[in-house]
């Protein structure tokens, strides 16, 4: 069993000088200890203990390409050598933007930024001056990024902040700081619920800008939207005037070359984009039908932001999708395989140990709960795992050398292979025995 007495000193030594100890507040949950790394290569990340660890928290989604995969490393070091950013325009936005167009079904145009809460704020800004209506429609445990506007309540499931007291249909702001008044014109709405969606857009539709959906829930259960909801939201959305926006920061270039969107068949008039899309270096981007993103070209929507579309993060995304749709998109094949092969092997071990649990699964991304259902399609089922229990089994995790986030979602990369998802079943085997004990 691994220990953590580097990391549990280096947190002290963090704390003195870094608030909180961790650079997001996420990151501050993970169990027995916030892990501090010495270096990571691949699949595997080696902690300042000496610990390594099969690595399926992927920096919450970015590493597609595993961690300090050589082409990429390659590439941004050449980059970096004729300048890091310009605040000028070069070559390499323009082939990231068009390479974005010709694979993402809903892109016309793309504007690039940073993150993904600045990608939705972009989106949420084009929709609200498109329509002239102020009003979002956003659903309960979907995670849109942390600015005021959008952030509420409700959010992912390894927050330190108790939410288990808030009911489920108030909406309140998801942090302490937070003005009430910058939720006044959001909407919090059942996802994956027809009748609700429909009532609200026909008593509300003349004053509502946007619909921001993910397309796969994938921040609390990776809950699959029903046959035909997204459809339906996409006809009501067009029937009323509202702009669909699908925030694909977690789906877009991990679903496949043109994201959830193309997997599940429905197009939205806006996408952001983030995550996956830099392999770990910060790039964002919204995308979307060309009337929406022209008001950006006429001067209507300011976009800004100081290093955004930087040669770096360019050359970094150009060659992500490069390596992801090269072989006709052989990566996005080997990790859905790999997937289901890790996901069906723990399925047996729950089996196995007769333990209550269940995995939602789509593409390279699953998500593991301790419940008692035997199906989870919604976020009020969703609530009643036992997410202590999973906390627990994810430190077991740790120790025993699997890295995976304390919330229960899991992703896995192109780099990684059967020998690591073998090891892993192993080691989740010997978790889950631990459990049961
Ligand atoms: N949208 C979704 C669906 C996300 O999952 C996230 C982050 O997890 C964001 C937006 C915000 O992205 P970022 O953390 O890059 O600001």
């Amino acid at each position: 069993m691994f220990k953590f007495e580097r990391s549990v000193e280096k947190m002290v030594e963090s704390k003195k000088y870094l608030a909180g100890g961790v650079a997001s507040s996420l990151r501050a949950s993970m169990k027995p200890t916030p892990l501090f790394v010495e270096k990571a290569e691949g699949s595997r990340v080696e902690d300042v203990d000496g610990n390594l660890y099969i690595d399926y928290l992927l920096a919450y989604g970015p590493l597609i390409l595993g961690h300090a995969h050589p082409k990429l490393t390659g590439n941004i070091h050449q980059s970096m050598q004729k300048g890091y950013t310009y605040g000028l325009q070069h070559q390499g936005e323009i082939d990231l933007a068009r390479r974005i167009t010709e694979l993402l079904p809903s892109a016309d145009s793309v504007s690039l930024s940073g993150s993904g809460t600045e990608a939705v704020m972009l989106a949420l800004r084009l929709a609200r001056a498109h329509t002239g209506k102020r009003k979002v429609v956003r659903f309960h445990g979907h995670f849109h990024g942390w600015s005021d506007s959008i952030f509420t309540a409700f959010l992912t499931p390894d927050m330190t902040q108790d939410i288990s007291q808030q009911d489920e249909v108030s909406i309140s702001p998801g942090t302490g700081g937070q003005s009430e008044k910058s939720l006044e014109d959001v909407i919090l709405l059942p996802w994956n619920d027809v009748e609700a969606l429909e009532s609200t857009l026909d008593e509300h539709g003349h004053e509502i800008a946007a619909v921001i959906s993910e397309p796969v829930m994938c921040n609390n259960g990776c809950i699959i939207p029903k046959t035909g909801y997204l459809e339906k939201m996409r006809e009501l959305t067009s029937k009323q005037g509202i702009v669909m926006i699908l925030d694909e920061v977690i789906t877009g270039f991990r679903f496949g070359p043109g994201g959830a969107q193309e997997r599940l068949g429905v197009t939205p008039d806006l996408t952001t984009i983030g995550k996956a899309m830099g392999g770990g270096i910060a790039i964002s981007g919204v995308a979307g039908r060309r009337e929406l993103m022209q008001l950006v070209e006429s001067g209507e929507v300011n976009h800004l932001g100081t290093l955004n579309g930087n040669p770096v993060s360019t050359a970094a995304a150009l060659t992500v999708i490069e390596e992801l749709v090269r072989n006709d998109g052989a990566a996005f094949l080997r990790m859905d395989d790999l997937t289901d092969e890790l996901v069906q092997g723990i399925r047996a071990c729950l089996k196995k140990y007769r333990i209550p649990g269940l995995i939602n699964h789509l593409g390279p991304v699953f998500h593991m709960m301790f419940i008692e259902e035997t199906e989870v399609r919604d976020f009020a089922t969703f609530q009643k795992r036992d997410a202590a229990k999973y906390t627990e089994f994810a430190a077991i995790l740790l120790e025993e050398g699997v890295l995976v986030r304390p919330s229960g979602l899991w992703y896995i990369s192109a780099v990684h292979d059967r020998q690591d998802v073998l090891e892993t079943l192993d080691t989740v085997e010997r978790a889950l025995r631990r459990l049961a004990a």
